[in-house]
């Protein structure tokens, strides 16, 4: 009997759009719960200046919130806006009790100190996870700060997938405040047990340490940069790259792809998340999970 030739299979996908959808009947679930205590989630979304990505993005975070029963709401202002004008806004969103919710969309001009910004909001309605409480709260294991959303939603889809995290290795590569550090606390954290590593742009030979990874996380921005001789078999991995290519073949004359070199690498991954359709449906799904969250939290706190 003749043995058939081995031949490797392409890694499985983890596709974004269904985790998120399952997140997000989970959502409409605890949203019909609290509209039960007539309390409404709501999300306010400060969007400054018209970047035309930004905008893409507030308005789908808009359209989900009402999707799912909650009140969604964009409060637009021109980029000459001044700083103590933008404080007066997030100060007047701190104070309301309908809003359960507030993100400032990001970048914001550079006349305005974004770090200010990020720290008037309220730790308990600062469903992006960026204020310096819930960064500390993430870090130290406190469970009712936020962690930020994308780092949670690949979590989310690594524990969905069945994936063994505990004393596997982990390797991170980008160390920014949105991503990567958060997602090292996510990995590393008593549940989770990872041992992780975090690569930069000074990693001295960024392959040496990617192929020892059982798990690899990538959020450099950098198209492509990782390919299947960085990868060791049988790993998953997880692209977080959004990153805009030429491409002559389509309309716009773009193209979305992330740091991973896709087809090449899924030769050898057992798990991979695709570009688009992978991680970047995760965020918003998880926004919503932590704005229902939050509205859960301040009205138990208001009925204490
Ligand atoms: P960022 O703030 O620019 O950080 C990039 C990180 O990658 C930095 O730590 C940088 O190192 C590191 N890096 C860059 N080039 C590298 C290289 N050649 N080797 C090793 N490390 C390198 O970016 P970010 O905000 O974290 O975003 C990263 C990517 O994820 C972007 O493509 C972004 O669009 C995407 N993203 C996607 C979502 C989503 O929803 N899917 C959400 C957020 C971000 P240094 O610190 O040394 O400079």
């Amino acid at each position: 009997m003749h043995a058939e030739p081995m031949v490797a299979s392409p890694g499985r996908l983890i596709e974004g759009a269904a985790l998120a959808k399952r997140i997000t009947a989970d959502v409409a679930d605890r949203v019909a719960a609290l509209a039960a205590r007539d309390v409404t989630p709501g999300l306010s979304v400060v969007l400054v200046g018209d970047d035309p990505a930004s905008a893409v993005y507030v308005g789908s975070k808009e359209r989900t919130c009402i999707e799912l029963g909650m009140r969604g709401e964009t409060i637009r202002q021109p980029a000459t806006i001044t700083q103590d004008e933008l404080l007066a806004i997030v100060d007047r969103l701190n104070a309301d009790p309908a809003v359960h919710g507030i993100l400032v969309q990001m970048p914001l001009p550079k006349h305005i100190d974004a770090d200010a910004i990020v720290r008037r909001i309220r730790p308990d309605k600062d469903v992006d996870g960026f204020h310096p409480v819930n960064v500390g709260k993430l870090w130290i294991g406190e469970r009712d700060g936020f962690a930020p959303c994308t780092p949670s939603g690949v979590l989310y889809m690594l524990q969905a997938h069945g994936v063994k995290t505990a004393g596997a290795e982990c390797v991170i590569v980008g160390r920014s405040n949105i991503v990567g550090k958060p997602m090292a606390a996510l990995m590393m954290k008593p549940g989770v047990d990872a041992t992780v590593t975090v690569c930069h742009s000074r990693t001295r030979d960024l392959g040496d340490v990617t192929r020892r990874a059982d798990i690899l996380i990538v959020a450099a921005g950098r198209a492509a940069m990782i390919t299947a001789d960085m990868v060791k078999p049988g790993a998953v991995v997880i692209d977080v790259g959004m990153n805009r290519i030429a491409d002559a073949t389509k309309k716009s004359g773009t193209r979305l792809v992330g740091d991973v070199e896709f087809a090449s690498v899924r030769e050898v991954a057992s798990l991979i998340t695709p570009v688009p359709g992978g991680v970047g449906r995760m965020t918003i799904a998880m926004l919503m999970a932590n704005t229902v969250r939050a509205a859960e939290q301040l009205t138990a706190a208001a009925s204490r």
